[in-house]
């Protein structure tokens, strides 16, 4: 039992969110070689390199030297086993992106300090929030020239609406970059070029009130950021533990990712102000991680790694307890005991099965096709459901055709199937059938995923028309609202989901808010709760 806790207590689990180029990749890469999960940096995925599962649908993946799937990598640092999802990014964004993040109990927002909050923060920032889960900021590349130090908190501050409390302070930024100052200790970390990162390099570490400082930074350096703190000290909102618990605070930090630093200062803070797995939401209430019955749920499904048989693996986060391979579970939503199978656990990108995981852990397992995203797996005997994993708006939409009438069948089984993968979101105009389908996706990879896997799995060819909505609203309190009486403006289109909830799609964004002018106490929301 007491091992049990232990086990449990060292878990962290986190994602990065952040904007395609801003470090990500580099700032994991770097996470693993501290943690001593890889040996060479660079190997996490090495874009072009990396190895892929084989798979046909996959090929897509190959073709592009991307990765579809996003993964879970399992490392051990400063006496904490951490779990560090990867949510993917650049073309390959996609719901599972949002979905990701509904495991994590902690996120770290990497920003670029040249550029400041991008699109993608916000949106990934967005998701978290609702959440009001712990968000870290590492400002990265600061071996380049950065924006001023103040006008990137205030924008984090602004555009984020998250009060900041930097931990610790650059000391310029580009050539310039001399390390930088921990507010508590009042220590400088000098940085010292690490060949770009080929090496973990050494940090010194020397009081501000220690003459010697000079030889690290220059007497103008030392004054300015004598000024700055000073100025700091007055403006910046103070560390609150419990602030950042609940999401309402961020504490940042500086360094640079590709050159090794400030990544181990980063790694130390954040494991002692994160805590071990939080309680979830069931409709049971609150389900504590130490509870020795195991639960999990799923949060992502990913379809046929093997085409020839129609398999699937369903990614769990495992929520209490422990998870032992040998002892049955319960899955509540099929109703029906049964062993998770080939239960496996990602290691940098190696896989490999295991026998048991605690709460805090991901596991994949094989699904012969009966999990659904957001299904409860717990222990026999009880029975309660975790809280929804949220859809979330498609942002591009097209409408399908299918090319020969004849496949009308497999069409649409396979389109439902897709669908309820949550690879793709599908949609019918308002009183209309299945004849006519709008197909609605976070990422645009999706919609080549979608065509793929229809036409070689289903034996279906079809033809994707893009539409011009960007834009998608659900309506609060639905059952009460008159469709008809909505007065919409020239570019709005109302459509149905395939729980026949009606939707809302714009092609502007000031449309949402014109239409909310024009309709009194109508209510649009941006993700549904399922
Ligand atoms: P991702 O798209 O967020 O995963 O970003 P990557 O980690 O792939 O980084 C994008 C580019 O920025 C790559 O060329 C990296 O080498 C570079 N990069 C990442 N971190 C730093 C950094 O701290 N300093 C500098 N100068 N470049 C960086």
């Amino acid at each position: 039992m007491a091992d049990f806790s232990k086990e449990i207590n060292k878990r962290r689990t986190f994602a990065i969110i952040s904007h395609p180029d801003a470090g990500k990749t580099t700032l994991t890469e770097k996470f693993l070689l501290y943690g001593g999960a890889i040996n060479l940096a660079g190997s996490v995925k090495g874009k072009a390199t990396a190895r892929h599962a084989v798979s046909d649908w996959m090929e897509i993946e190959k073709e592009r030297g991307i990765s579809v799937t996003s993964s879970v990598l399992q490392f051990n640092y400063g006496g904490c086993c951490i779990n560090l999802l990867d949510t993917p990014g650049h073309q390959d964004f996609s719901e599972d992106t949002y979905r990701t993040l509904m495991a994590a109990d902690t996120a770290v927002m990497v920003i670029d300090g040249g550029k400041g909050v991008e699109p993608q923060t916000r949106k990934l920032f967005k998701v978290c929030a609702m959440r009001h889960i712990p968000i870290f900021t590492f400002i990265n590349k600061m071996d380049r020239d950065a924006r001023d130090t103040f006008d990137l908190i205030d924008e984090i501050e602004k555009e984020l609406g998250i009060p900041c409390c930097p931990v610790n302070w650059p000391i310029g930024s580009g050539k310039n970059f001399r390390g930088v100052y921990d507010r508590e200790t009042r220590n400088v970390l000098t940085f010292h070029d690490t060949l770009k990162g080929t090496k973990e390099g050494t940090e010194t570490v020397i009081s501000i009130d220690d003459p010697r400082i000079l030889d690290e930074i220059s007497a103008e350096q030392k004054e300015l950021l004598e000024e700055e703190l000073e100025l700091l000290d007055g403006a910046a909102v103070e560390f609150d533990r419990e602030r950042v618990d609940k999401g309402e605070l961020s504490p940042v930090f500086f360094g640079s990712a590709l050159t090794n630093f400030g990544i181990e200062t980063f790694l130390d803070h954040f494991l002692e102000m994160t805590k071990s797995p939080m309680a979830r939401m069931s409709d049971e209430g609150l389900i504590d991680p130490m509870d020795e019955n195991f639960s999990a749920f799923v949060f992502k499904i990913q379809a046929n790694m093997n085409a020839r048989h129609r398999d699937r693996l369903a990614f769990m986060r495992i929520c209490s307890g422990k998870f032992d391979a040998n002892k049955e579970v319960y899955h509540v939503q099929g109703n029906k005991k049964m062993r998770l199978l080939q239960p496996q656990q990602m290691m940098a990108d190696d896989r490999h099965v295991v026998d048991e995981a605690y709460a805090g852990d991901i596991i994949g397992v094989f699904d012969p096709g009966i999990f659904s995203i957001g299904d409860t797996v717990c222990a026999p005997g009880k029975k309660f459901s975790f809280e929804g994993i949220p859809t979330f708006a498609p942002e591009h939409f097209a409408r399908v055709a299918l090319i020969d009438s004849m496949k009308r069948k497999q069409f649409v089984k396979g389109i439902q199937q897709i669908a309820q993968e949550g690879a793709i979101q599908i949609f019918q105009e308002i009183r209309g059938g299945m004849e006519e389908i709008i197909v609605g996706v976070v990422g645009v990879l999706q919609f080549d995923v979608l065509k793929f896997r229809i036409e070689n799995e289903y034996n279906c060819e079809i033809r994707l028309d893009m539409l011009p909505y960007e834009y998608i609203r659900w309506i609060k309190d639905y059952e009460n609202v008159d469709l008809d009486k909505i007065v919409g403006t020239s570019d709005m289109k109302k459509v149905a989901d395939m729980k026949g909830r009606p939707l809302l799609l714009f092609i502007n964004s000031w449309s949402v808010g014109m239409v909310l002018d024009r309709n009194e106490g109508l209510e649009l929301e941006e993700f549904s709760r399922n």
